[in-house]
């Protein structure tokens, strides 16, 4: 291209020209003239009528055109979002304001289409007039600003979920406390009457509805992270294996059951029970999702998340995790329902047919498990559920049962130390019905003084684990020197995980989760005392 020497326009004011001399003049213009034609911005000039007068080689570059082929088009040539009606608005309003900043797109030759950010102004030498546009491609910086604002969302999400957990957590304590005593004292009724009793009817749907109170409260409970668990190594493989026959039966015959384990799957440590509720809440989840049949599949995968590849950049730690994938093509989710699926008691079903607790439960699980969760979802396509356990290195075992057999009188010393009035009192009351002599106190203080001032024998301090003052854990280590060899069993709704965090709770087995039946409770005392 050859370049015509630019003279100064004759009307620019004295101040505003450059150099000294003429000559100076022109050796600084012609600077100027490499120093925009070099730009690494895209420069534009338009003329009144939207036509380029003159684009430079970063123009050209970014849009693929040649200059000849810019020089004779117009800006809503490459503009998808300018339409020719309103670019004389757009010229007298830049003529008003002289400049002005904006974001907009460019569409190149070959039909791509990419975000800009624009700043133009409006230049008058004499009489003519014309647009300067200074262009940048800003795909990268959009993308960056995306990421952050979805990390934001997450963020925002999971402090959300947290605030609702801590509530729903002591909203569960204390209910599981009152449900406790109702089938406490609903059971040691049933007792005193004889059989086939016309108010033992009554008792049985006091009782129903007691359990049914105990579902939810329970899967509270593992929603906010406080469900007492046995987490032990695990291959995911067997155990979903040995599931997928029932969940086969869960979501019925139109349904099509598809399990496909990753080779060499790695170990996780969990709670078997725990996976089993996973695989069921979203199987569930999933055959109302296709009342009309469908498929639904469960896979495994070994994985390694690095980078930009974390599905949760915000609050995933990098390393080897198990994923777990359970997906169907039933009815989806829109983004409104999709950002709200883990809130507890979040449903899009009908009275009767949905708690909203299956995936609140499912999240506080995975929480608890230090894993994360991933969903996606289509509405009119499927949803898939992405669930990340961390590997464990370690020696599989096999998880050890307790099955309660009820019967038996015992004829032990029990300490119970329980800081509510109507728990102690039901309790101290069903430890006597097994045979047992029973020490009830208030509380932590009055124990260990119990303990301090007396040489009554004690086989067993029965204790909660949360009081004022001193908790289940201290008061046992303090009555332990007091009495050595005692053996201790704690009981609470609500143990004692660390804040916010999964670990597993020191209490595996002497350990018993209220509220219980009488048959439970006499069987703990039995297993603890024979060890
Ligand atoms: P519930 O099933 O009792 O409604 P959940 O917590 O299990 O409670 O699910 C919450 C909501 O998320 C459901 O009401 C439904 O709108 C949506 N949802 C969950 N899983 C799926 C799925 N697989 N397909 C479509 N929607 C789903
Ligand atoms: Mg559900």
């Amino acid at each position: 291209m050859t370049w015509h020497p630019i003279r100064p326009m004759p009307d620019i004011k004295k101040d505003q020209q450059i150099g000294k001399s003429s000559r100076e003049r022109q050796d600084i213009l012609v600077r100027f003239q490499y120093t925009i034609e070099q730009s690494p911005e895209a420069v534009f000039w338009l003329e009144r009528n939207g036509r380029f007068s003159y684009v430079n080689l970063q123009a050209c570059r970014s849009l693929g055109y040649s200059r000849e082929e810019l020089l004779s088009m117009y800006l809503w040539d490459i503009d998808p979002d300018f339409p020719k009606r309103r670019w004389k608005k757009h010229w007298e309003e830049l003529r008003t304001l002289g400049r002005r900043t904006f974001e907009t797109r460019h569409r190149r030759k070959d039909g791509y289409i990419f975000p800009i950010e624009v700043s133009a102004c409006q230049v008058t030498l004499g009489d003519q007039e014309f647009h300067a546009a200074f262009v940048r491609d800003i795909t990268e910086s959009k993308k960056a600003r995306e990421e952050q604002s979805r990390l934001q969302e997450q963020l925002q999400q999971a402090q959300k979920l947290e605030a609702i957990g801590t509530l729903a957590g002591g909203v569960a304590h204390d209910f599981n406390n009152m449900l406790s005593v109702i089938l406490g004292y609903s059971e040691m009724l049933r007792n005193k009457l004889p059989a086939g009793h016309g108010v033992l009817r009554d008792i049985g749907e006091i009782e129903k509805a007691a359990r049914r109170s105990m579902d939810i409260t329970r899967q509270l409970l593992a929603f906010s992270r406080k469900q007492v668990i046995a987490p032990v190594a695990l291959d995911m493989n067997r155990q979903i294996g040995s599931t997928v026959k029932m969940l086969g039966r869960l979501i019925g015959e139109n349904m099509e059951l598809d399990f496909g384990p990753g080779e060499e799957l790695w170990m996780v440590k969990l709670d078997p029970s725990q996976l089993d509720q996973i695989l069921i809440n979203l199987a569930v989840n999933a055959r109302d999702a296709m009342p009309q049949g469908g498929k639904l599949t469960i896979k495994t995968s070994n994985m390694t998340p690095a980078g930009k590849s974390l599905p949760f950049n915000g609050d995933v730690s990098p390393g080897p995790y198990v994923r777990l994938t359970v997906s169907d093509n039933g009815s989806g989710m829109d983004k409104e329902v999709l950002s709200r699926v883990f809130e507890p008691f979040f449903t899009t079903k009908e009275t009767g047919k949905g708690t909203g607790l299956g995936l609140s439960t499912i999240y506080g699980i995975i929480k608890q498990n230090n894993g994360f969760i991933d969903v996606r979802s289509e509405p009119g396509t499927g949803t898939t559920f992405n669930i990340y356990f961390p590997r464990f290195e370690g020696k599989e075992q096999i998880p050890e049962m307790t099955e309660p057999t009820p019967g038996s009188q015992g004829s032990s010393t029990i300490l119970l130390v329980e800081d509510d009035d109507m728990v102690r009192n039901m309790t101290a009351n069903m430890i006597e019905t097994l045979g047992h002599t029973v020490l009830a106190v208030p509380g932590p203080l009055a124990a260990l003084s119990f303990c301090e001032t007396t040489h009554v024998p004690i086989d067993l301090l029965l204790t909660d684990t949360i009081m004022p003052k001193m908790d289940g854990a201290e008061l046992s280590s303090r009555i332990e020197v007091l009495r050595p060899g005692i053996k201790v069993l704690f009981m609470s709704g609500y143990p004692t995980a660390p804040r916010g965090g999964g670990k597993a709770l020191p209490y595996r087995g002497n350990f018993i989760e209220k509220p219980f039946t009488k048959d439970h409770l006499a069987s703990k005392i039995r297993k603890i005392l024979r060890e």
